[in-house]
């Protein structure tokens, strides 16, 4: 299977019916990203910026992310890189900052909740992506936005920082594009004036899925309880597409979930255009959308919908097992 999926690395994720959907990696070390070529991944859609912050024993430099940040963008060689900001909580603690006590860290003060209350270390990491940048292309996205209100906070910040970056003669971003993640199913919902205002939405599906069905992902008595091909959650996620199609936004998912075959493949067909996962996903993600006609896997869907079906997963099994090889 390997070579098969080597064999595959020039070739886009094309399916049978001609939709083409980009396919981009999700990283977080320096050492991810050689990946990139081996993959054939488009770009790095999620570089999560928290280990950087969690393996070391005091807060970094601006100067140290810089320099960072700025490997990641020369080994992307021009391709996009979604730098997601600090998504830290009280889950994560970092060694160097004082234990917040809550009872639910997962639903706590976290990312971009913190950033803005405290917004000292967001600043500092946005300046350090913007002197990484010098000049070129930048995308940032935030992670855990709730409501228009703390996108356009935290795109302010952004801007600010820009501005300010300009005043002190460094270069700025030649393109910027600043997206929100949705990981709250209230995201959904926001005014129409939040998705024609952000450039992008990417789904994060570990967490959004986990406040959607209220089962913890990180709790192993529940967290396989629920499919992630359940109806009424395709039925959300149809949803996003559609307020986000209606705004003209683009829209990708980065979840664990985009990585799974049978998952990937339900996604695209539910209208997800981009899909960021695991290096060694590509291949395999790749290989099944190339067989697949993707208006037929919606009409499985909608079958199991009709029928009355929790999850659409038993009938695109047997849907799979009659495809041609
Ligand atoms: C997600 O929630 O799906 C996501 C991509 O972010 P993380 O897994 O880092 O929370
Ligand atoms: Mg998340």
């Amino acid at each position: 299977a390997q070579k098969r999926y080597a064999s595959l690395k020039g070739l886009p994720a094309q399916s049978k019916c001609g939709r083409t959907i980009a396919l981009h990696m999700n990283a977080g070390l320096m050492a991810d990203l050689p990946s990139l070529e081996g993959s054939g991944a488009e770009g790095v859609g999620l570089f999560r910026t928290e280990l950087q912050f969690l393996i070391r024993n005091k807060m970094p430099k601006r100067a140290e992310l810089a320099s960072l940040y700025s490997r990641v963008m020369e080994a992307a060689k021009g391709r996009r890189v979604a730098f997601r900001t600090l998504d830290i909580g009280s889950d994560k603690v970092l060694p160097y900052m004082k234990p917040n006590d809550e009872p639910n860290p997962a639903m706590g003060w976290r990312a971009i909740r913190v950033g803005l209350d405290k917004p000292g270390v967001l600043r500092m990491q946005v300046q350090a992506l913007l002197r990484a940048t010098n000049g070129r292309p930048l995308t940032i996205m935030f992670p855990f936005i709730a409501e228009h209100r703390e996108f356009i906070e935290a795109r302010a910040l952004v801007l600010r920082e820009i501005h300010r970056e300009k005043s002190l003669g460094h270069a700025i971003p030649s393109q910027l594009e600043i997206g929100a993640m949705c990981e709250t199913p209230s995201l959904a919902y926001a005014p129409q004036a939040f998705f024609e205002a952000t450039d992008f939405i990417s789904v994060g599906g570990n967490d959004l899925k986990q406040f959607f069905f209220a089962a913890d992902r990180e709790n192993e008595r529940v967290r396989r309880r629920y499919d992630t091909l359940n109806l009424s959650f395709l039925s959300f996620l149809e949803v996003i597409v559609a307020r986000c199609a209606g705004a003209g936004t683009k829209l990708s998912f980065c979840g664990e979930d985009a990585g799974r075959p049978i998952e990937a493949l339900v996604l695209a067909a539910l209208g997800f255009d981009t899909l960021s996962m695991r290096p060694a996903s590509i291949g395999p993600v790749k290989a099944l959308i190339r067989r697949v006609d993707l208006e037929a896997v919606r009409g499985v869907i909608e079958a199991a919908r009709a029928a009355g079906e929790d999850s659409a997963r038993a009938r695109l099994m047997a849907y799979l097992a009659e495809l041609p090889e």
